[in-house]
Parts: C-alpha cells; sequence; structure tokens
C-alpha cells in the first residue's frame, strides 16, 4: 500500500511546476498552480509559529504524509489513514486553513500512534465512542495552535473557528486562559465540549453507517464472521492519543467516568435503525423490543432527534491574554526576581559587628 502511495506521489510531484528557486518549504505538498502552493505554504507558515504546530508538521514530514487542496469536497478537510493522505478545502478561507489544517494533522498523528478503528469489526458502541475521541481530540488540537496564534496577536484563526465552533473553542480558552495550557485541562475542556453538540456528534455517526457499509463491500468471508464483535475500549484509544505536552490530559478513570454517562451511548433516532439493520440477524435482535435489545445487546440507546436535544453548550470566552499584557506580565516577573536577587546577594552585616555599633552608641 506503501508503495501504491509513494508511486502516485511522484508521479503527481513530476507534473507540478515549481518555482524557479522556490522549493516547497514541506517536502510532500501536492499542488497544481503557483496559488495552490502559495495558499499551503501560507497555513503551514502560521502553523509553524506555534509550537503544537511544529511538532505536528514534524510528525507528519516523517511519515510522508502528502499534504493537498481539493476543490470538490464538502469537508473542510480529510485525513484517509488507508492511503495517507491529508486534503484541506480549496474553498476554505486563510483562517479557516490554519485550524483545518492542525485538525487534519492531528488525525495523521493519531493513526501514525496505531490506533485500532474498523468500522465493519468494532461494535458499534465503540467505533462510535472511538471515532467521537479522535475528533474531539482533534478539535482540541486545533483549538491549541490557533489559540497560540491569539497569543501571539494573530487571533484571526482562532475567531474563524470559533464561528462555527465555539462550543468547544470556548471552553479551550477559558481553561487556557485561567493557565490550563500547560497541565492540559484546556484540552480536555474542549474534548468534553466537542460531545455537547448532537448535530455534529450525528454527522460522524452518519459516516459510521457509510463506512461500515464501504467496508462489508470489501470484506473477507473471515471478517464477515466476526463484524461487529472487536471491542475496543476507548479509554485504550484516548491514552494512545489524547495527549499534550507529551503527557495524558485524561486520565483512564476520567475518560471511563465520561464514557459511562448514558448520554456517551446514545445516537439518533435514524443511526438507531441504522445501526439495528445491521445487527439485527448477528445478534439476534428481536424487533417486538428493539429498543431493549440495542440497549442490553449492544449497549446503545437513543436520543431524540438533536432538534430537539439541549442545545452545545456555549460558554461566554474570557479574554484572551493580549500580547501586551503578557509583555507587562513577564516584566513584572523579571523585576520581581531582580528584586529578591538585590535582597539575598546583599551583603549581610556580621552580628558582631552591630553588636559593636550598639557597644559604640552606648558610649
Ligand atoms: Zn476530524
Amino acid at each position: 500500500m506503501s508503495a501504491d502511495i509513494n508511486n502516485a506521489f511522484e508521479t503527481k510531484q513530476a507534473a507540478t511546476p515549481v518555482k524557479e528557486g522556490a522549493e516547497p518549504s514541506y517536502p510532500y505538498l501536492v499542488y497544481e498552480s503557483q496559488e495552490d502552493l502559495d495558499r499551503l505554504e501560507a497555513a503551514l507558515t502560521e502553523l509553524r509559529k506555534t509550537k503544537t504546530g511544529s511538532q505536528l508538521i514534524a510528525d507528519a514530514t516523517e511519515h510522508q504524509t502528502p499534504i493537498r487542496l481539493d476543490k470538490a469536497m464538502r469537508a473542510y478537510g480529510s485525513y484517509d489513514e488507508v492511503t495517507n493522505n491529508l486534503k484541506l478545502n480549496a474553498n476554505n478561507d486563510e483562517n479557516r486553513m490554519v485550524g483545518t489544517l492542525a485538525h487534519e494533522l492531528r488525525h495523521a498523528q493519531q493513526f501514525q500512534k496505531g490506533i485500532l478503528l474498523d468500522a465493519y469489526l468494532d461494535t458499534p458502541k465503540t467505533y462510535i465512542q472511538n471515532q467521537a475521541a479522535i475528533e474531539a481530540d482533534a478539535s482540541a488540537t486545533s483549538c491549541a495552535v490557533c489559540y497560540e496564534l491569539a497569543l501571539q496577536g494573530n487571533d484571526k484563526p482562532l475567531e474563524a473557528l470559533r464561528q462555527k465552533d465555539p462550543h468547544f473553542v470556548n471552553p479551550f480558552q477559558n481553561a487556557a486562559v485561567k493557565g490550563g495550557l500547560a497541565d492540559g485541562s484546556a484540552y480536555q475542556a474542549a474534548f468534553k465540549g466537542w460531545f455537547t453538540d448532537y448535530c455534529t456528534r450525528d454527522s460522524y455517526d452518519i459516516l459510521y453507517i457509510k463506512m461500515a457499509r464501504q467496508r462489508r463491500s470489501n470484506c473477507t468471508r473471515e471478517e464477515e464472521d466476526k463484524k461487529f464483535e472487536r471491542v475496543v475500549p476507548v479509554a485504550d484509544i484516548v491514552e494512545k492519543v489524547c495527549t499534550s505536552n507529551g503527557k495524558p490530559y485524561m486520565s483512564r478513570k476520567e475518560t471511563e467516568e465520561f464514557f459511562s454517562t448514558p448520554d456517551a451511548s446514545t445516537v439518533s433516532f435514524e443511526r438507531f435503525n441504522n445501526i439495528y439493520a445491521n445487527c439485527y440477524q448477528k445478534f439476534d435482535l428481536k424487533y417486538s423490543d428493539m429498543e431493549n435489545e440495542m440497549k442490553n445487546k449492544l449497549g446503545l440507546t437513543m436520543r431524540p432527534h438533536f432538534n430537539f436535544m439541549p442545545r452545545a453548550v456555549v460558554p461566554e470566552p474570557l479574554p484572551i491574554p493580549t500580547v501586551e499584557s503578557r509583555q507587562a506580565q513577564a516584566a513584572e516577573k523579571i523585576a520581581a526576581a531582580k528584586q529578591e536577587k538585590a535582597a539575598e546577594s546583599k551583603p549581610k552585616i556580621p552580628m558582631n559587628v552591630i553588636l559593636q555599633k550598639r557597644g559604640n552608641q552606648g558610649k
């Protein structure tokens, strides 16, 4: 498979006109015009300004992930773990492109860590939870990159991200303002915020139904016998992928608690029926008692249509510290440290000198 990708990539690369002297800064860019190259470079340049983004690019370079624009896609972007191809919607504006690139690069990173995800082999519940977990994590990562840029004075990518997804951007920001970048709590806040939007959750569940159908069309006999059986606990996936600064931002216990709430096992009415149709034969699910059968045998319950669900929880965002305020804060810290040092290095007057002085005064 990887050989196929390399060949396809090389053919494409050979046909790409590179402007004189302008080698792409990322060796696996695929583009058809100077304009495309410029747009891709612009997004990469923004990502490189941040610690999170630089790491994402370094990992993708190691993994030789081709990155290209696509004019015909509906989503903001996509990453295909089978072909290792990353696509960005050419219709994204420049600011939205930054968050999308971070999100998709995070997916590439997740799959490098060797996570198991198969719509046909996995139980519907674990697949749905695992897919949601990697989406929530990629979304938290896009927040991290955009927030780092905002701290540097460019808040446009963060605002572009917030426009559609305030339900995870605002929780990230609010935790970050309170120091949550260092301890990972900003990531965790965004991760949990992601689940409050039922419309987004259902759009991924729709994708799951499509993927399961697609996989069935090319599965082996052996796979068919084992369909929808494999249990991949969400805590395993979270443990592997959900890290910031090299440390997990959700403990195993926090993950298990979060995914054992009744809400974490719900799917929409439509998906409930789709999954029933996929699984009723295999698991002998009786139609007359569909809801209980699905709950007892597949661990899934139905939620009302998302129009009737609670609206996504969107807290008001706290103001982001400006470059000036952070500089002032840093200057204050330095001044305080200097003062402390000065106090320390002040020569101490030996006790006998003081006593001597006192003695002299007494004279
Ligand atoms: Zn995604």
